[in-house]
């Protein structure tokens, strides 16, 4: 998510900071800012592009040779000029820029707020330099040792750089969960997010360590110290990077870069939400909802393309682990019939972009008639949450690629939480049952990760099916929605044509089209109709279809009768969509990219669809 940047030395800072920015803008962002010390604290920021903060800036007092800068992309309080970073603490001599998430900013800020602290932003970063002022100024700390302190009563993610207009020589720099790089120059220092704003001035790096912390002090080596106080020798990098590869992280596509990003965004998606020890999951945002949700005589999911799938997944979901009866609508089509809702209902939203024109329309006409509204939504204070009566935020990070691919997972994971917390409070599940697919669920990450090392496999599966003309996506139960997934990957960035078919659907019609030219991708984890899976395998052979199997690790029953096995872990079967997407995704991506085309931004496609 989002990017930092700072720099401390000799020369402008200005400059320095906005072409970093500039740099770290593939990361996508909502708004951005800066602030340069020179005598005085000068911030200056704004909702929009870097470019619009250029613009803000011109004729303004940017001198100065220390300074701070940020793109957002909000997480809490909506996108607007006053929650952009940087934000400064209450006597206005401190500002922080911040990536990530304080979990306990609430709590924190009730404590702050009695003691006379006043807020300007909604966001969880805010509390945190108020914080530090607090203990500056109680315990008469410098600015390195009142980060320190005030680090070790935060609960959450974050990679923050701290200046102070009173000890204007020092940027103090920390993290935990989000990345933070440290550049050595001569005489200067630079801090990023990542490697792309420093390599063109210094090869000399350090990164720095979960819950580490580096004081940059001008004329004076780098100190590194763990935020117990332990110090830390630096491990210095040389940074190999070239500097053609600095757009989009150093992967080719935004859309690759987003399906390497999933063991990530599904950990942020259940960041805070999980809790390991007691094995429970918790969704904030729908917590006074619960009981509507347990007493709900049916829940509507509504959504468009992948989303719409993703409430597929979440209809298994929820009728299995919570017995109430669930119905996935096109939001189209919903809001164009006249459809039966009655105040019992509970519908759920799902939309990437949170902007989805069918979607928000379907949602108002729902609440009209008495229907609760819970949102499933990426974007932070997008058009959606705002409509509706609460909801859970996907976390995902910005998805740049207009196929979605990490929004997908997200959402999986979060109807995945939901359903497992209304389960738990229905009593429609044993305690046991649910601990276990709680740490079952909090383990996907991994097994993500151990998924993605499939993609050598699936190039060049796709190398040799990329000139086919069309495919067929097979699946069963928690797996037709996949199946739908994997082919509509396949149709929008390589315009190959594709069906995605419920497996036993298939000798209702398409078995029709099976011929010696017809790839035939079917997802057989040995969990659940495994056997029946494998006499529709038997069905697509016997009719010389080339099958590309999706299997369980050592399967071996199917690997005899596939054409080519794509291994995924043995993972919960209720959990086998959060992994066995990854290599559809993978499989359309090599064949767009074989095939010439356009994978970030395919034809006729937008990333938002805010037309009806
Ligand atoms: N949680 C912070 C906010 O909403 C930081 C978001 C970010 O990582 O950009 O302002």
């Amino acid at each position: 998510m989002c990017g930092i940047v700072a720099y401390l030395g000799e020369k402008q800072a200005y400059p320095i900071l906005i072409k970093g920015l500039h740099r770290l803008e593939y990361r996508g962002y909502d708004s951005s800012g800066v602030a340069i010390i020179n005598g005085s604290m000068n911030l200056y920021k704004c909702k929009g592009k870097v470019n619009k903060l250029e613009n803000f800036v011109k004729g303004k007092n940017i001198s100065g040779s220390i300074g701070i800068a940020h793109t957002r992309w909000a997480t809490h309080g909506q996108p607007n000029d006053i929650n952009a970073h940087p934000h400064t603490s209450q006597n206005g001599k401190l500002s922080i820029i911040h990536n990530g998430i304080i979990e306990n900013y609430g709590p924190l800020k009730e404590e702050l707020e009695k003691r006379g602290h006043i807020f300007l932003s909604e966001t969880d970063t805010e509390v945190l330099i108020h914080l530090i002022e607090d203990i500056q100024e109680n315990e008469k700390l410098d600015i390195a040792e009142s980060v320190r302190v005030a680090l070790n009563q935060v609960i959450g993610a974050y990679a923050i750089v701290v200046i102070s207009k009173e000890e204007d020589n020092k940027l103090i720099a920390a993290k935990k969960g989000s990345p933070l790089v440290i550049g050595i120059g001569d005489g200067e220092f630079y801090i990023a997010s990542d490697a792309t704003p420093i390599v063109e001035y210094t090869r000399k790096v350090v990164y720095l360590e979960d819950e580490e912390m580096a004081i940059l002090e001008k004329g004076k080596d780098i100190v590194l110290k763990s935020i117990s106080n332990i110090s830390h020798t630096p491990y210095f990098q040389q940074l190999t990077m070239n500097l053609d590869a600095l757009e989009k992280g150093g992967y080719e596509h935004f859309m690759l870069k987003e399906i390497f990003e999933q063991p990530s965004s599904v950990r942020e998606t259940m960041r805070g939400r999980i809790n390991i020890h007691d094995g429970i999951v918790k969704l904030g945002g729908i917590t006074d909802y619960k009981q509507k949700l347990v007493k709900a005589k049916r829940i509507l999911m509504i959504a468009c393309g992948t989303s719409w799938h993703a409430g597929l997944v979440g209809e298994y979901l929820f009728e299995e682990l919570t017995r109430i009866p669930v119905e996935v609508e096109y939001a189209s089509e919903f809001r164009y019939r006249n459809p039966v809702i009655t105040e019992d209902d509970v519908v759920i939203a799902i939309s990437q972009s949170g902007e989805t024109a069918d979607t928000l329309a379907a949602i108002k006409m729902a609440k009209k008639k008495g229907a609760t509204i819970l949102g499933i939504c990426n974007v932070v204070g997008s058009s959606i949450p705002r409509e509706t009566d609460a909801g859970s935020y996907t976390h995902a990070g910005p998805e740049i690629g207009v196929a979605s691919t990490k929004a997908f997972t997200s959402q999986v994971t979060i109807l995945t939480m939901m359903a497992l917390m209304i389960a738990r409070e229905k009593g429609s599940i044993t305690t046991s049952r649910y601990q276990q697919l709680v740490l079952a669920l909090e383990q996907i990450p991994k097994q993500i990760e151990e998924t993605l090392k499939t993609n050598d496999i699936v190039e060049a599966i796709a190398a040799r099916y990329k000139d086919s003309r069309n495919f067929l996506y097979l699946g069963r139960g928690y797996n037709f929605p996949v199946a739908l997934e994997g082919a509509l990957k396949l149709k929008e960035i390589s315009y190959i044509h594709a069906e995605g078919y419920p497996a036993a659907e298939m000798k209702h019609g398409p078995i029709a089209l099976i011929d010696k030219d017809m790839p035939v991708v079917i997802i057989a984890p040995r969990k659940g109709n495994y056997e029946k899976v494998v006499s529709n395998i038997q069905e697509v052979k016997a009719r010389s279809g080339k099958i590309i199997a999706v299997v369980s690790k050592g399967d071996t029953q199917v690997r005899e009768m596939a054409d080519h096995v794509i291994e995924i872990p043995c993972v919960e079967e209720m959990l086998v969509p959060l992994v066995a997407t990854i290599p559809l995704q993978l499989l359309s991506y090599h064949i767009a990219l074989m095939r010439g085309c356009n994978v970030d931004q395919p034809r006729n496609l937008a990333k938002s669809v805010t037309v009806e």
